[in-house]
């Protein structure tokens, strides 16, 4: 453990006793909302094609009212490994979760080495809160609350590694910050799946395919309704400055019903033909998603919709192995992925409005990076970017001088 992060440990221990957020503040001045929705996987030759047939009408909206382009990931993209580099702007081998295993063992926050931006904040007094973002189990302490996403330990989900514990099954560790958080959401919200479906195996497939398609694509329907109220519910009841979000059944779909055509490796009709429309669909229920919120938000509140990192069909002769990682018995059939050795071949997206954000702005090439995220939210707090971020704040989205971004 690097000192840096022992002294970050020391530190946020003494924020233990934070009042959850929307419960009475001192704060003097009002600061910044930022609220940053996550998709996991978001694979611009899908969304694009939806967005020109209207089809996409929220995220239409955010992109004439503000900034979208490309964002540039890390080699051998996976969540857990973009994830940690977005919250600490800093290099998979720095912030040491590099992939879904670490020396054999699931990724967790135990082994960030660098500070994540939610304790950043929450040292700056900033109310932060936090719901299914990838890699955040167990969740920290912060300034407000944190309820983990991927890689929660359950009941059916005993290595945390692309299934969903229910809340009231994890294990291994706590789900929900601060703790009284989690009966209320029970009550209120349900007992909802903290991440999305396990994928079949080619064996549940076998025989099956249409039916095993529909009832899996049922499942992932009810996990976007429960995400969707739980968003909803915390957006409404626990409002913080900072908020953070994030979805991950595109991916998940995408893996194995990106809509292939004979061509393409893997190609099964008895699969691939059965659903072609259910990954674009997933974008269309995103939408939704991000309805739900933008309703829940006033228009001076900062909006930032990041993906990790996009997802391609197989193309590329590489050892990686395009079933690791993605469920316990290796045997999904699966047709794309993102892991590809350059980043580059499957770059994240990103889209960002609020005030001072300028409007119908398309950043061109890699002008945006996963390690510039965290500086650009850091920035507009008043906050200086700490020496061991590789990003940095991206200027150019904002109107000239960036007059209008809150200054410390
Ligand atoms: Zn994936």
């Amino acid at each position: 453990m690097v000192p840096r992060f022992a002294a970050f440990v020391a530190i946020i221990c003494l924020f233990l006793t934070f009042p959850v957020a929307g419960q009475t503040q001192s704060t003097p001045k009002p600061k910044p909302h930022v609220v940053v929705i996550g998709v996991n996987g978001m694979e611009l030759d899908v969304i694009r094609p939806l967005i020109l047939k209207g089809q996409m009408p929220n995220l239409a909206k955010v992109i004439k009212k503000g900034a979208y382009g490309k964002l540039r990931t890390v080699s051998s993209p996976n969540c857990p490994r973009v994830y940690s580099t977005i919250f600490t702007s800093t290099k998979p081998e720095e912030h040491g979760v590099t992939g879904f295993l670490v020396g054999g063992i699931t990724a967790n926050t135990n082994m960030l080495k660098e500070e994540p931006i939610w304790s950043m904040l929450s040292k700056h007094d900033v109310t932060v809160g936090m719901a299914n973002v990838p890699a955040t189990f167990p969740v920290m302490p912060v300034n407000g609350y944190m309820i983990s996403g991927m890689l929660t330990r359950g009941k059916n989900c005993e290595d945390g590694i692309l299934c969903a514990p229910k809340l009231s099954e994890v294990e291994g560790g706590a789900a929900v910050y601060p703790e009284s958080m989690k009966a209320e959401l029970l009550k209120n919200v349900g007992d909802f799946y903290i991440d999305c479906e396990r994928m079949p195996s080619a064996e549940q497939l076998r025989g099956h395919e249409a039916e095993v398609i529909d009832s899996w694509l049922k499942r992932v329907d009810v996990i976007r309704e429960q995400q969707t109220k739980l968003f909803d519910y915390l957006l409404k009841n626990h409002p913080t400055d900072f908020t953070w979000m994030v979805q991950s059944c595109e991916d998940r779909t995408g893996h194995w019903l990106y809509p292939i055509a004979p061509y393409n490796v893997g190609y099964n009709p008895k699969i691939n033909g059965v659903r072609p429309d259910a990954f674009p669909n997933q974008y269309i229920g995103f939408d939704k998603v991000l309805g739900t919120i933008l309703n829940d938000i006033d228009e001076n509140t900062y909006v930032f919709i990041v993906s990790d990192h996009g997802i391609k069909p197989l193309r590329e002769f590489e050892e990686t192995d395009p079933h690791a990682h993605m469920d316990h018995e290796k045997t999904t059939p699966v047709i794309a992925k993102h892991d590809f050795a350059d980043g580059d071949d499957v770059p994240g997206s990103f889209f960002a409005m609020g005030p001072g954000i300028k409007h119908d702005l398309r950043l061109m090439g890699f002008e945006a990076s996963v390690y510039d995220v965290a500086p650009t939210i850091l920035h507009i707090y008043g906050i200086d970017q700490p020496e061991q971020m590789r990003g940095h704040v991206l200027t150019q989205i904002f109107e000239s001088g960036d007059n209008k971004v809150a200054k410390k």
